[in-house]
């Protein structure tokens, strides 16, 4: 897709392995875009405006983020138990690590109103309907046990 790298920082196969993705000290691409990021980050870059790069990522909703992907589609297939049994264990010891509440636990689908909405921004491009219809309960459930 044209990435420097894979999108995610961990992805969970449909037999339970969690492999890790991008480093976790690197910005993730997983969550969507806005045009106010994407606009001052152009602007920086041409020398428009003096601000550091970071003030633009800060506009993104991956900025500050944790990206797992699950593999499946989801529309059409139910998330097999071993991978959820791997979610739930990998969002245990992130949310221990990391010092993360439970609400900030957002699926790519909700990312659009709580995060970039909510706080003024517009997305670019289409709605997700990522995790997919099959897999949301379930995943959501597994955050609230947490
Ligand atoms: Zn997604």
């Amino acid at each position: 897709m044209g990435y420097d790298e894979i999108a995610y920082h961990f992805i969970i196969a449909d037999n339970g392995d969690i492999y890790e993705g991008r480093s976790i000290n690197v910005m993730g691409a997983h969550a969507g875009q806005t045009e106010e990021a994407n606009e001052l980050a152009d602007s920086i870059r041409k020398g428009l405006v003096d601000k550091p790069l970071v003030e633009a990522l800060k506009k993104d909703p991956d900025f500050g983020s944790i990206g797992i992907c699950l593999d499946g589609n989801f529309e059409f297939e139910k998330t097999s138990s071993t991978q959820l049994k791997s979610l739930s264990l990998l969002l245990q010891r992130l949310v221990e690590k990391y010092n993360i509440k439970k609400d900030k636990i957002i699926l790519h689908k909700d990312v659009r109103k709580k995060i970039i909405e909510n706080n003024g921004l517009t997305p670019i491009g289409e709605a997700t309907k990522c995790p997919g219809k099959h897999s949301y309960e379930a995943i959501m459930s597994i955050v609230h046990s947490l």
